[in-house]
C-alpha cells in the first residue's frame, strides 16, 4: 500500500468522515440539507474531497431515476453517501457531479478562522 493523499479544503465549518476525522469539505460547498440517506438526515454539497468512489449504479429514488456512485472516504473506506452522475429528470440536473453525505456518517467542526 503507497501513502494516501488526502487534501484539506479548508474554511470555517468543517465536515469530517465521523470514523477517522478525515477533512471532507466544508460550510461554503453546503447546497441543502434537505436529503434524507439510508441513516437519515443526508446534506448535499458542490464538493467533497478525500473521497473514494464506486462503479456507476442505476437507481430509482423518489426524484426519478439517477446514475449515482456510493462514495467512501479515502483514509478508512468507511461509506459516506453517494454521489449524482447524472439525473434523467430535467428538474433533477442541479444534482449532477454533486456529492450527498449522510449526517449520522460525518462530524461537524469549527475549523479555521478566515483570513
Ligand atoms: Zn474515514
Amino acid at each position: 500500500m503507497g501513502k494516501i493523499f488526502l487534501d484539506h479544503i479548508g474554511g470555517q465549518k468543517l465536515y469530517s468522515c465521523a470514523a477517522c476525522e478525515t477533512n471532507l469539505t466544508n460550510k461554503r460547498e453546503l447546497i441543502s440539507t434537505r436529503f434524507t440517506g439510508a441513516t437519515g438526515r443526508a446534506y448535499l454539497f458542490k464538493r467533497v474531497v478525500n473521497l473514494t468512489y464506486s462503479p456507476v449504479q442505476d437507481r430509482v429514488m423518489l426524484t426519478g431515476r439517477h446514475m449515482v456512485r456510493d462514495v467512501m472516504c479515502k483514509n478508512c473506506k468507511a461509506k459516506l453517501g453517494w454521489m449524482y452522475e447524472f439525473a434523467t429528470e430535467e428538474s433533477q440536473k442541479y444534482k449532477e457531479g454533486r456529492v450527498i453525505l449522510e449526517h449520522a456518517l460525518i462530524t461537524e467542526s469549527e475549523g479555521f478562522p478566515e483570513a
